[in-house]
């Protein structure tokens, strides 16, 4: 899946400690210890990481290096994963050793009584643990109460399993699924049928169901009662006699209503140009909403085979994963489709749409590629229709292993939340990420190319090969996202993408340096853990991790590992060890342990003391933790080409490294391909200071940007004065690349937001007066003309940007001129696409101007210049307008719901909104909630764009009551933590650094 995330919107990321965990029964490990009493087979459970059967209900000896591995992160995280927290055990086995040695030293008749009596009791309370159903027997006894262990389903039966996960006894192996949608009640109706293998004897079948009304089931055509446990969505069926080995055949009618949030089957509306109000229904399972939409075994591991069927009024089509095999006509006027039969793969990629679609397709080898949209933008297809075909291509050369299916279908939804699904077959997209229209610019272009690039990914990652379960969801986003950026270096160069990849590196990086980071692959378990996966760990740092891979490896060598990799495990699941075997043992430290290195270089003549510690921005509750780094560096007499680079491997804690008597000055980190932060010694930023700014060329353009974040992050750790920082931003007088303004603008703009939304007004003025003499120059000689580069309209579009929203003159006064002969001329003269954000912001901060958008965007049928519009509409400064829009919004009324983060994030930037903003979330949030799942990508943007910027006391305590009061609709989730972190870490910065920007600004 791809999180719309255009805007850099803040992302997420957090770990909560989990009571879940605690709750869980014991395991052990079955090929160790075999238990005393006969075990269900149904109590056999998949344990994610280690691969191995696990049995609930005992007690574990030893952990073997695995696990030590897999603990140990969770420690790192504050919880105690399924009761083998190592502290809990050794006091356990403490007590144990205890008891014998001050007990029965001296018999005595009273004690021998007393020690017989107890002996009873204990030896009774066994039995009552052992005999009653439902205890779980652990070493420390049973700790659990009867309803807790086997919940009560909705009949007021117990039922049978007490996991979120399923057993693993049964699996299923094909589904027949039959659907009839109707799209005037909102209603559907279902039908599957499934087949099932029993793996293990058992007396009880566990699958999953939300929101529906099961008619009537039967189990090899006898008629079955289904037991419903509504809070994990599962249900499950009891047979009075053991089910032997073998395949079955289970039926399930139900009747559901559409879902009301953007996963599951929803519906979805929008008005077409002639004002008519049109309905289409819709799928997003990714991640557990398959279950909202026929009953499954939902969960990735159980891959199998569907058949699909759609029966629809002749007015609509129908499309799915595998191309349509027949239609039949009903006899009450409808038709159904009927698709072929599926490849094996998880319910989490199943999809069906109901809609009026037009298309266009073109072969591309063995498959018929397709986009779909409404027919009134029909015309905005064909730029997705070529990129997909070049992409195919690409990547079925790459991977070696040609995309198995005769179609591909990429369809546009008006009213979509993520950025798009990559469905096998039929990947759904947002209309804003696939849509090009004829005035789209390059940067539109390359936003829609790196989606479909990242779906297309997703087809060989994630769909052919697919984690085992959610902890390791980078084995899925990391690579698409790795994959997106390379294949459209390759295919289409001109859209500049290495300049995104790095910006989105130095993003994860200031993610990743909080406390409330996670590791790559993380234990989750309840749904909201689950969404919280999709988050800038698992995409951005993923993707960065494999390019510092990448970099030690030849092209090939990488190349050939990721091929062995699919080709062993087409089809099938794996986890985050088999991607290590198939390439390289060295990304270990990478997955399994949060954060990232600061590596501290001191010279000293021509020796180099190399030194690792975490890059910890909070340095409460810091684990030494040691990574294998693969360290380049490049020095002055060799250091703007590739050919220049040297690699260092970095495994301890210190190391030192020999130079030549004649180097100047180094440069570690080349082009900033490794997923760690360098800090210098004082001689070290020097030497490098002074010589860029004798030549800014000496270096690649990555290596300066890669000076500026780090330096601004190794102010914000402690490490340098900013004095430092405003030392290295003077070189920027000459520079003239994107990467690095844009960089530099970024930084500074974070901090004249912090400074205004404290109100110190003296100091934002002198912020401004500071970015002004750095960048005004290079602001006022920008072009307001059309322009194709797109290093050049990125950075036009970043320097008008801040320039206009601080008002200088010069802007301002030609954003308003292009906006008035644009009115003048009826919109024939053309605004650059890569402009009109800045244009239409500085003409919303009018009245007519405001109105004149609002009626734009009204009728608008362009989607991405629609996004343009409302941005600017959400930047106005007039608070009844502010409080306008996010009532509208929100219930979807003339701005379409999946825009709500949207509109936050961008009132959120300006002063005038962002506390009313915050109050509006409070006062809104079970509303939100109802739209946005807890633990969503939506949801963490929009905590953060609330938050983010506070750097009080007072709102400290506003924003920990809030989220405290919340309980189980959100207190619990990670991006909550992670608020607060960073609000402690605002006003921490601000407490040491508001003397220094009063004597230095
Ligand atoms: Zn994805």
């Amino acid at each position: 899946m791809e999180s719309f995330d255009s805007e850099s919107a803040p992302l997420p990321r957090n770990m909560i400690e989990n009571s879940m965990f605690e709750e869980e029964p014991d395991v052990v490990d079955l090929a160790k210890e075999f238990p005393s009493y006969p075990i269900d087979s149904d109590d056999v459970v998949y344990e994610p990481r280690s691969s191995r059967l696990l049995v609930r209900g005992l007690g574990e000896n030893d952990l073997d290096e695995d696990e030590e591995d897999y603990e140990s992160s969770a420690r790192l995280l504050g919880m105690s994963f399924m009761n083998r927290n190592s502290s809990q055990r050794s006091a356990a086995s403490s007590y144990i050793r205890q008891q014998p040695s001050g007990w029965c030293s001296m018999p005595s008749a009273w004690t021998m009584v007393v020690g017989v009596l107890i002996l009873v009791l204990v030896a009774s309370m066994i039995m009552v643990i052992y005999f009653l159903p439902g205890c779980t027997f652990t070493r420390d006894g049973c700790k659990k109460t009867m309803d807790t262990v086997y919940p009560v389903s909705t009949s007021g039966e117990l039922f049978p399993w007490t996991e979120l996960r399923l057993p693993v006894s049964v699996h299923p192996v094909h589904y027949n699924i039959s659907l009839h949608p109707n799209l005037t009640s909102m209603t559907f109706q279902g039908s599957v049928s499934i087949i099932v293998q029993v793996l293990q004897v058992t007396k009880k079948i566990v699958l999953h169901s939300s929101d529906m009304k099961i008619i009537s089931a039967t189990f090899e055509g006898k008629e079955v009662k289904i037991l419903e446990y509504k809070p994990w969505q599962q249900i499950a069926i009891k047979f009075p006699d053991d089910l032997k080995k073998g395949q079955y055949v289970l039926n399930i009618n139900y009747t559901a209503n559409f879902s009301s949030s953007y996963d599951g089957f929803y519906n979805s509306s929008y008005v077409d140009t002639t004002g008519a109000k049109r309905v289409l229904a819709a799928t997003q399972f990714e991640p557990l909403a398959a279950r909202k939409a026929f009953p499954c075994f939902d969960e990735p591991g159980f891959k199998s085979t569907f058949l699909i069927k759609i029966t629809r009024e002749p007015k609509y089509i129908s499309l799915s994963n595998m191309p349509k095999a027949k239609t039949s006509n009903l006899s009450n006027g409808l038709q159904e489709d009927e698709f072929e039969k599926s490849v094996n793969m998880s319910t989490y990629l199943v999809a069906f749409i109901v809609a009026e679609f037009s298309s266009v397709s073109k072969n591309v080898s063995k498959t018929m590629v397709s986009v779909y949209a409404v027919p009134d933008k029909k015309d905005q297809v064909h730029y997705a229709l070529e990129t997909a075909g070049k992409l195919l291509d690409f990547y079925n050369t790459f991977f070696e292993i040609d995309y198995p299916l005769s179609k591909l279908d990429l369809v546009a939804i008006p009213d979509f939340l993520a950025g798009a699904m990559e469905n096998w077959g039929l990947i759904t997209f947002r209309e804003t990420t696939l849509l090009v229209g004829n005035h789209s610019s390059h940067i539109d272009k390359q936003l829609v190319t790196c989606v479909i690039a990242h779906e297309l990914a997703h087809q060989w990652f994630g769909n052919l090969v697919t984690m085992r379960w959610w902890n390791d969801l980078w084995l899925n986003e990391g690579f698409a996202t790795y994959m997106q950026y390379t294949s459209i270096e390759t295919v289409f160069p001109e859209l500049d993408i290495d300049t995104e990849f790095l910006s989105i590196r130095f993003r994860a990086l200031a993610k990743d340096a909080l406390n409330s980071s996670h590791p790559v692959s993380t234990v989750v378990s309840t749904p909201e853990q689950v969404e919280e996966m999709f988050d800038s760990v698992s995409y951005e740092k993923g993707a960065s991790i494999l390019l510092m891979l990448n970099g030690t490896l030849t092209g090939e060598e990488f190349r050939k590992g990721v091929i062995e990799y699919l080709q062993k495990y087409t089809f099938r699941n794996t986890e985050s060890e088999d991607l290590w075997n198939s390439l390289s043992q060295i990304m270990n430290t990478w997955t399994v342990q949060k954060g990232f290195p600061l590596v501290s270089v001191k010279r000293n003549g021509t020796q180099v003391t190399l030194t690792q510690e975490h890059f910890h921005l909070n340095s409460e509750n810091t684990k030494d933790s040691l990574w294998h780094i693969p360290l380049t560096y490049v020095n002055d007499s060799c250091s703007a080409l590739s050919s220049c680079k040297q690699v260092f491997h970095l495994k301890d804690k210190t190391a030192t490294l020999k130079l030549p008597a004649q180097v100047k000055w180094l440069k570690f980190n080349y082009r900033s391909d490794g997923f760690y932060i360098v800090h210098y010694d004082e001689e070290g930023w020097r030497v490098l200071n002074e010589a860029l700014s004798v030549d800014v060329n000496i270096l690649p353009r990555e290596d300066r940007a890669a000076l500026i974040n780090n330096i601004f992050a190794l102010s914000r750790l402690g490490k340098v004065p900013f004095r430092q920082v405003l030392n290295l931003m003077e070189y920027i007088r000459n520079e003239t690349e994107t990467a690095p303004l844009t960089e530099a603008l970024f930084q500074l703009a974070q901090i004249y937001r912090l400074l205004d939304k404290r109100s110190e007004l003296n100091l934002v003025s002198r912020m401004k007066s500071y970015i002004f003499e750095h960048f005004g120059s290079l602001m006022d000689s920008q072009s307001w003309e059309q322009e194709n580069s797109v290093s050049k309209i990125t950075l036009r579009s970043a320097l008008l940007e801040i320039a206009c929203s601080l008002n200088r003159h010069n802007c301002t006064t030609q954003a308003k001129l292009i906006f008035d002969q644009w009115l003048a001329s009826n919109k024939t003269n053309q605004i650059p696409s890569d402009l009109m954000t800045t244009v239409f912001k500085v003409a919303a901060q009018t009245e007519d101007g405001w109105t004149t958008l609002l009626d734009m965007y009204k009728y608008s049928n362009y989607d991405t210049e629609k996004r343009k519009t409302l941005e600017a509409l959400a930047s106005t400064q007039d608070v009844k307008k502010i409080i306008l829009i996010l009532q509208k919004s929100l219930d979807g009324s003339v701005i379409e719901t999946h825009e709500f983060p949207f509109v936050i994030n961008t009132i959120c930037k300006n002063l005038p909104g962002y506390l009313y903003t915050w109050y509006f979330v409070k006062e809104n949030w079970d509303k939100i909630i109802q739209k946005f799942p807890v633990g969503s990508y939506a949801i963490q943007s929009i905590i953060m764009s609330t938050t983010s910027q506070f750097s009080t006391k007072t709102h400290l305590v506003e924003a920990q009551n809030f989220f405290s009061s919340l309980g189980d609709r959100g207190s619990q989730m990670r991006i909550v933590q992670e608020a607060i972190e960073t609000i402690k870490l605002n006003m921490l910065w601000l407490e040491n650094n508001l003397n220094t920007l009063q004597n230095w600004l």
